[in-house]
């Protein structure tokens, strides 16, 4: 099947007069039609970087630098501001983790989610408020009317995540990208919205792009994985192999950070050291410093990424086809 993203060597530089710094460096993954694929890594490696990319959102002085961000066969590099908010308006929508940042404060919910419906889509403004109020629905609300009444803060936190979800899915897109939708969010409700997300997946069959540093986040929804750390993937998987095979030593780290209801440590594992800043990216592999499994190679050398087994990749010299010829230099 034909890939509806397909994001090849994408470079995100942010730059000024002095310098530039590169926060994507050379990133390359794809998606089906109705996958849904997980973006992991700590804050920092380059995720929500790499989302905002996409949708062509990238803040202050960051560009695209290189690469190709091919969508439904065009690529989205290429495209006019104009053509892009068009698209972001209509076949690919976003959520992020606080809701009232993409709220508008003064706006009541009703008025939010007709007026794209109504610029973008040409529906009249009755079409778009029938439209809004079925969404709301969809998300949960039985006295969806009165939700369009109301002002954002006179929502629960768990509400406004659920009306943006709504709003996001009122144009019918056929990419969600989701960015840490669940992490302001307590327990019980975030387990609520993922349910919701993969609801509305399944009766619209849209492909979720999910940006999340949590792995439980992870098992639960996704169908791929890519684990991304220092603006690099550094492994690419099924859910399954990620959990059940997981190879690089900073996934690894990841999956040991995860609390685990069934064993009964008290101390939570947690990967020793920091994610570098762009400027100050290690030569070798990036993760040396932090890697448990460092050889010296690894602190002069980049890996590549190799392959492990079917849509397996690694990136990390363990993996290297010829290991044994440098592992002790
Ligand atoms: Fe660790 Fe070396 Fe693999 Fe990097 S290449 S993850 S430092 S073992
Ligand atoms: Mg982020």
């Amino acid at each position: 099947s034909q890939a509806l993203l397909q994001i090849e060597n994408l470079k995100t530089v942010f730059e000024n007069t002095k310098s530039a710094v590169t926060v994507v460096d050379d990133i390359s993954f794809s998606m089906n039609k109705g996958e849904t694929l997980a973006l992991v890594g700590e804050s920092g490696c380059g995720k929500s970087m790499t989302s905002l990319s996409i949708m062509g959102l990238l803040p202050g002085t960051g560009k695209v630098a290189q690469g190709k961000i091919m969508f439904e066969g065009n690529d989205l590099t290429k495209k006019s501001v104009e053509d892009i908010s068009k698209i972001r308006g209509n076949k690919i929508a976003m959520i992020f983790q606080e809701p009232m940042t993409s709220l508008n404060p003064v706006l009541k919910i009703g008025d939010q989610m007709t007026e794209g419906l109504i610029l973008h889509h040409k529906l009249s403004k009755k079409e778009a408020e029938a439209r809004a109020i079925e969404r709301l629905k969809l998300v949960g609300f039985a006295r969806a009317t009165d939700i369009m009444n109301e002002y954002p803060h006179q929502l629960s936190g768990g509400m406004r995540q659920r009306v943006m979800i709504a709003m996001a899915m009122s144009t019918d897109p056929q990419l969600l990208i989701a960015d840490e939708p669940t992490t302001a969010l307590d327990v019980t409700i975030q387990a609520q919205v993922l349910e919701l997300m993969r609801d509305v997946k399944a009766e619209f069959e849209t492909s979720i792009l999910l940006i999340t540093h949590d792995l439980g986040v992870v098992a639960e929804m996704a169908d791929r994985v890519v684990v991304m750390y220092a603006g690099k993937v550094v492994e690419e998987a099924s859910v399954f192999d990620v959990f059940e095979k997981s190879s690089h030593p900073y996934t690894e780290g990841l999956l040991k950070s995860v609390p685990n209801l069934e064993s009964d440590q008290t101390r939570l594992y947690s990967i020793r050291g920091n994610v570098p800043t762009p400027e100050e990216f290690p030569i070798g592999c990036r993760f040396a410093p932090r890697c448990d499994k460092a050889m010296d190679h690894c602190f002069d050398h980049a890996p590549d990424l190799y392959r492990v087994g079917d849509r397996h990749q690694v990136r990390c010299f363990l993996y290297h086809p010829e290991k044994g010829t440098f592992s002790h230099e």
